[in-house]
């Protein structure tokens, strides 16, 4: 499979019931997307599925080829240098200093860099939520995986930030498809289709 297909697949709840109408929808290759929808309508729930980490009701999932990252509101930032925390989840690949430098750079995080290789390891708790964010985003330009799926993971940035990010990604890593769940309206113009979630089956519309 080349993208992700949900054919009639109803979300669950912790305890098994179903929650919302089931879906279906196709997240394509190449066509980025916005989700929203109010709180606890299932959006984080539907990307924990997507994962392939939490139990569906009904239906049935095809999943694409290819390596999908995700990023959660709240980064896991491990302890030790910030080069570690920045090459953490890929810590198998061949990194480049340069590209590590680089990946800091465009996050908006060059203040960063003399810090790469400090011992002290109280860097972490000196970051803000943005700081934090921008870290997690750092680090999807250096895995360049081909799906990246975004959970309120730029939402502690300002409005003109999280659209400058979004431009950035979408720049630094052309062959990634993005999936974003975000409430910014004035992010809404960089996405390809948008999906609301709202409990009666999601539908994707084309942006307009
Ligand atoms: P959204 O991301 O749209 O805000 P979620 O997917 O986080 O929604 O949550 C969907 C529903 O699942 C909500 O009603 C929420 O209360 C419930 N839920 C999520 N996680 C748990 C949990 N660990 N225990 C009980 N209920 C949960
Ligand atoms: P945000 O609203 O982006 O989460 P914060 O109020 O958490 O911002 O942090 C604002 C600035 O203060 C950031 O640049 C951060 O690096 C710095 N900062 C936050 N906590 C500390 C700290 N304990 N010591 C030094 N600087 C800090």
């Amino acid at each position: 499979a080349d993208a992700y297909r949900l054919q009639d697949v109803a979300l669950a709840l912790p305890n098994g019931e179903r929650l919302g109408a089931p879906l279906n929808i196709t997240l394509a290759p190449g066509i980025d997307t916005l989700i929203s929808g109010p709180s606890g309508a299932g959006k984080s729930t539907l990307f924990r599925t997507l994962a392939g980490i939490w139990p569906f009701a009904t239906g049935r999932i095809e999943r694409p080829a290819g390596r999908t990252l995700f990023l959660p509101q709240r980064p896991y930032i491990p302890i030790g240098t910030l080069r570690h925390a920045l090459c953490y989840p890929a810590a198998v690949a061949d990194i480049e200093p340069d590209a590590v430098r680089r990946a800091l750079e465009d996050a908006d995080l060059a203040d960063l860099v003399p810090e790469l290789d400090q011992p002290d390891e109280n860097w972490v708790m000196r970051l803000s939520g943005g700081e934090q964010q921008r870290l997690a985003l750092a680090r999807a330009l250096l895995a360049r995986p081909d799906w990246l799926f975004l959970d309120e993971a730029t939402a502690a940035l300002d409005p003109d930030s999280e659209g400058r990010m979004l431009v950035m990604l979408k720049r630094r890593l052309p062959g990634t498809t993005i999936v974003s769940i975000a409430h910014n309206p004035a992010v809404a113009g960089f996405f390809r289709q948008h999906l609301v979630l709202d409990g009666s089956g999601g539908t994707l519309q084309a942006a307009d």
